[in-house]
């Protein structure tokens, strides 16, 4: 008999017919005679629903209290749920996050977990009961609600295996697995048995929202074994691990290409080529708590430096309202911003050991006619910066150049 936390997502729960096909799936696995915590989202929709009526009060809603709000759309599942499981005769509770005590910083919108409680848990799972626990969200030590970040109940899930040390964490969504990119984009994309958590968070933090970012991070940090797996239908879905899978000899360059369409490029033109330029262009950004990603600069003849970043689209106004001071300041020629780019990344550990990557991936783009805006680059990933109309078309030919087609 295992302990195993199961997370259901948004459209896993979108209905209360699904609701009640996930409560059939528990009671399979409780006659398998497994110990099962369960993690739910909001049904798909509701988060944005709620987040909507939020922006109807406030243009920029207080954090606080959208936590307040938003939190609620779990604790609709997790109730429904346990209805469901006691009319099949399975006895079960539900807990919010602030009930088990999912402690976290207070970040609202963004918390970070510190602490969970396990003995509430750990004394239903010893009565045989069938723990359910609202996903996305904590306490902080105040008392205050708080929410993890958008997909933040894989977080809970991977959060809540690790405290209880749980046999595994099953991650169950509306895909059989993680697969070589998004299969809603690219019809040949295939799925993958294994992937390393080196590659996974590569993935999850260059936009595929399969899994939230940080529960690769804690997955990883915690050494839990995590597997993505279909709602819908059986099968044996995806296993992030720790090794690489050396078995197989000629292993692939490239394992995925991720996307992300929620970025903006601010650039600022004509600033003086000198030391602390950078620094007083980037800090009041940074002080904002805007996250800056890809960063180029370009240095011209007339010994000024063009700068250009990206940032998420969300906060692209916000920059540029900073940027347009800085500029005064430094005497800069303009400031222009762009909010139809999007960034394409090809991932792979095999990139580590061979050349040749970066250019087959600029050659296939090019071969497309696709304009390559900004380059950027680690040990296991290349990224590029192109414009949105081009996306679909750059991640197709991508997954064909490198060897990826099913
Ligand atoms: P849930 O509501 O279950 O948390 P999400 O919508 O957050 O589901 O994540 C699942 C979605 O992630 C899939 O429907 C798919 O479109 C998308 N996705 C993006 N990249 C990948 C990938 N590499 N493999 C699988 N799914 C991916
Ligand atoms: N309901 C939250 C969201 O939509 C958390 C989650 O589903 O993981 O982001
Ligand atoms: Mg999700």
């Amino acid at each position: 008999m295992s302990l195993i936390v199961q997370k259901f997502g948004g459209t896993s729960v979108g209905t209360t017919e699904r609701i009640k096909a996930v409560a059939d799936k528990i009671i399979g696995f409780r006659q398998q005679g497994h110990s099962l915590v369960i993690v739910l989202s909001a049904m798909s929709g509701e988060t944005n629903r709620l987040i909507g009526l939020a922006k109807e009060m406030q243009i920029e809603p207080d954090a606080r209290e959208l936590d307040v709000l938003v939190s609620t759309g779990e604790q609709v599942t997790i109730a429904l749920l346990c209805m469901a499981l006691k009319a099949r005769g399975q006895e079960a509770r539900s807990y919010t996050g602030a009930q088990v005590r999912i402690l976290t910083d207070n970040a609202y919108t963004k918390a970070r977990i510190q602490e969970i409680d396990v003995e509430r848990m750990r004394a239903d799972l010893d009565q045989g009961m069938v723990v359910v626990v609202a996903g996305f969200q904590g306490v902080d030590e105040d008392g205050n609600i708080t929410t993890l970040g958008r997909g933040g109940s894989d977080t809970t899930g991977v959060a809540l295996a690790a405290a209880l040390k749980a046999d595994e964490c099953q991650i169950y969504t509306d895909v059989d697995g993680v697969y070589t990119t998004d299969p809603r984009v690219v019809e040949r994309a295939k799925r993958l048995d294994r992937i390393t958590f080196e590659e996974m968070l590569e993935m999850a933090s260059l936009g595929s929202k399969v899994l939230q970012i940080r529960s690769v991070e804690f997955a990883g940090k915690y050494n839990v074994p995590l597997r993505v797996l279909s709602s819908f239908s059986d099968g044996p879905g995806t296993l992030i691990t720790l090794d690489e899978d050396n078995s197989n000899m000629e292993q692939a360059l490239v394992s995925g290409i991720a996307f992300n369409r929620d970025e903006a490029k601010l650039s600022i033109r004509g600033v003086p080529d000198q030391p602390g330029v950078a620094s007083r262009i980037l800090s009041p950004i940074g002080e904002a708590n805007i996250e800056v990603d890809v960063i180029v600069q370009n240095v011209a003849a007339d010994n000024t430096n063009d700068i250009t970043f990206t940032v998420n689209r969300a906060e692209m106004s916000k920059a540029k309202a900073i940027l347009q001071a800085v500029a005064e300041e430094l005497g800069a020629r303009e400031v222009v911003a762009d909010n139809t780019v999007v960034k394409v990344s090809v991932v792979g550990m095999g990139m580590r050991s061979h050349a040749g990557v970066a250019s087959k991936m600029f050659k296939a783009l090019a071969s497309e006619n696709i304009n390559i805006e900004m380059i950027t680059t680690s040990e296991i990933k290349i990224s590029v910066i192109i414009n949105e109309k081009y996306l679909e078309l750059a991640v197709r030919s991508l997954h064909a150049a490198f060897g990826l087609d099913k």
